[in-house]
């Protein structure tokens, strides 16, 4: 192996938001790694739907087309204009 020119790779824990910790090696430059999801809480493996929404952006998103329906029941009666 050339000398010089490869990273670091050594031993991290890994540790996710649901709880679960396990090792693995990397490059990573910390010695713990934090994630958000993993093979624990993951829906595809645990078979339950979750929904990841950290920053309330599913909310948002309701709030801001929450009146999209009936606009389009009445597109002509409707059409707000929000300059403020
Ligand atoms: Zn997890």
């Amino acid at each position: 192996m050339k000398t010089g020119i490869h990273p670091n790779y050594r031993d991290v824990n890994v540790v996710c938001a649901c709880g679960n910790t396990f090792k693995t090696r990397s490059t990573y430059k910390n010695d713990v790694l934090h994630l958000e999801i993993c093979s624990k809480c993951h829906p595809f493996f645990t078979g339950k739907q979750k929904l990841i929404d950290s920053a309330g952006r599913v909310e948002r998103f309701r709030r801001k087309y929450a009146g999209v329906n009936k606009a389009e029941a009445a597109p002509a009666a409707t059409k707000t204009t929000s300059s403020s």
